[in-house]
């Protein structure tokens, strides 16, 4: 793992639902969420693509 870049690393959210990954670094095109997009910025109220679970059903993924 590279720890010592200068910006904030990217972050990966599973959905415990499906288990869809949602990864910062590459977003959801198909969704509108271009690459880089943080799950801050993703409303409150998208829902996972794959099963329908709303955002708060995400976990951080957190080696
Ligand atoms: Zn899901």
């Amino acid at each position: 793992m590279s720890a010592n870049i200068a910006t904030p690393a990217f972050r990966q959210y599973c959905c415990v639902t499906c288990g869809m990954m949602y990864d910062e670094a590459f977003g959801l095109p198909e969704e509108g969420f271009p690459p880089g997009t943080r799950w801050e910025a993703i409303p409150d109220d998208w829902t996972c693509p794959d099963c329908s679970a709303p955002k708060s059903d995400f976990v951080l993924m957190d080696e």
